[in-house]
């Protein structure tokens, strides 16, 4: 046999397969003792146990077997078929639909004086560990999903996050914190009942380790590392993707339907909301953990919302899938139609994470349309109701206390808005229609009643000071350009 094995040329073959059966003997799994004879990462790894036996002289597996139960006390079975087949099956069950992954792992502290103590041991350091179990994961999971899912360390879109944890070894790093002059400071506190240690961080033991010289390793560790009884154990896992937003614009057609639940003292106050409408279907077709409406202001609960809608996008945490088909968004806007439902939803499109910001920065720039119904405690007459209307073409700069309904979450200020427009006309007896332009953030229902002075002038006060009152409200229009059409995925 040549100096190869599989991918990568070994000057020193001769010596790796003098050490491959004592290494064999110690428990170290088939992938450990590549690792240790520096084998690159490549096709040996996911080579059959044949192979790797051959390549390292050992005798055929069928002999003294390599799957014997012993766990491996280098990489503690983090490289084991089973652990790994336990991660891959609950990535696939997810079905997300993307083709790339990114893996982060995070290993009992023990695994790295393990390494060290191999490489005192066989005189050369191990591939690293955590490239190693991230190539031959990342392996099993493209030959389990038949090609379909591929590792790209930087740029993958699922982040699978893997912690292993093995109480057996926990505290093996402990002679690396008390030896003299440590530069691992650790700090005990107890939170909630249970103690927790800080300062022994992955960093801190590395960096310790690189401090120690391989006689202490073997002095107060032990070089080859012991054996184990027990293979590590996840400790946790979970599979992260950014979220997909979908925007669009809504309109309630009738009173009394919060924006987002309406919740108080754990009794729902209004029936339905906005946000669950249009979230749930869209939750049931993306899949995600979750999802978050955020519109571009907020009309209260008793206003409804007409004319084009509000502009609003769905923020959907952790999506399974991501590649819709147009019609299948259009057709949650036709259900919502068909069934009456008094939330519509128009232009819901799937739009890019950076429009988002449109809605965030339209808040201040754009202006709002509204109709009111109002009612006067008398009837205005004819010159002041011409007044009122000669003041409204021009802009009209109002001076807003924060009003006295939220003072008890908004802090107490004084606010500069304008009335970019203002209408009123005669219904009948003591009824009046209302119509308003204002700028972001007026509150309309304080400039109608004036909110015991709150707001001057108020509507109230440009009539005489006659008591008004807002019977209904409608925003008719909201003027922001969304979902944008150049921004369209
Ligand atoms: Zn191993």
């Amino acid at each position: 046999m040549s100096n190869t094995c599989a991918t990568g040329s070994l000057d020193n073959i001769d010596q790796i397969r003098a050490q491959a059966p004592a290494l064999h003997a110690l428990g170290v799994c088939a992938t450990c003792i590549l690792r240790s004879a520096q084998v690159p990462l490549g096709p040996a790894y996911f080579g059959t146990t044949d192979s790797i036996h051959q390549a390292l002289h050992l005798p055929p597996p069928s002999l003294p077997s390599l799957s014997t139960p012993v766990p491996c006390p280098i990489c503690l079975d983090t490289l084991s078929a089973a652990i790994h087949s336990q991660i891959t099956t609950a990535y696939i069950a997810e079905c997300f639909d993307s083709p790339t992954l990114c893996i982060t792992i995070e290993f009992p502290k023990s695994i790295y004086i393990r390494q060290r103590s191999l490489a005192i041991h066989t005189g050369r350091a191990p591939v690293d560990i955590k490239d190693t179990v991230k190539y031959v994961l990342g392996n099993r999971l493209y030959q389990q999903t038949d090609n379909r899912v591929r590792i790209e360390n930087e740029t993958g879109e699922v982040r699978v996050e893997v912690g292993f944890k093995h109480e057996e070894t926990a505290m093996e790093h402990q002679f690396l914190v008390d030896r003299e002059g440590s530069g691992i400071k650790t700090k005990t506190f107890r939170k909630k009942g249970v103690y927790h240690t800080t300062g022994d961080s992955k960093t801190a033991i590395l960096d310790e380790l690189d401090n120690c010289g391989d006689a202490v390793i073997r002095e107060k560790f032990a070089s080859p590392p012991p054996a184990i009884k027990l293979p590590v154990e996840l400790d946790f896992l979970n599979f992260k993707r950014p979220s997909l937003f979908i925007g669009g614009r809504y309109l309630k057609l009738e009173r009394n339907i919060s924006q987002t639940p309406f919740v108080i003292d754990g009794r729902r106050v209004t029936e339905l909301s906005v946000s669950e409408v249009i979230g749930e279907p869209i939750q049931k077709l993306v899949r995600c953990d979750a999802y978050n409406l955020v519109g571009s202001g907020r009309e209260d609960a008793d206003v409804r919302m007409l004319g084009d809608g509000r502009p609003f996008y769905l923020e959907c945490i952790n999506p399974r899938i991501k590649s819709i088909a147009p019609e299948a968004v259009s057709e949650i806007e036709n259900q919502l139609r068909e069934t009456k439902c008094p939330v519509q939803v128009r232009r819901l499109q799937v739009i890019q994470a950076a429009a988002t910001s449109i809605i965030k920065e339209g808040e201040e720039q754009k202006t709002k349309h509204y109709c009111a119904l109002v009612w006067f405690a008398r009837p205005l007459d004819e010159t002041t109701l011409c007044e009122i209307n000669r003041l409204g073409e021009a802009p009209l700069v109002l001076q807003q206390k924060t009003p006295l309904r939220v003072l008890h979450r908004r802090a107490p200020l004084t606010r500069e808005k304008t009335l970019v427009g203002l209408q009123v006309a005669h219904i009948e007896g003591h009824f009046y229609r209302v119509r308003i332009e204002s700028e972001a953030g007026t509150y309309i229902k304080e400039f109608v009643h004036g909110d015991i002075g709150r707001t001057t002038p108020s509507l109230s006060s440009l009539a005489g000071n006659i008591t008004a009152d807002i019977i209904e409200l409608d925003v008719e229009n909201v003027s922001l350009d969304f979902p944008p059409a150049s921004l369209k995925q």
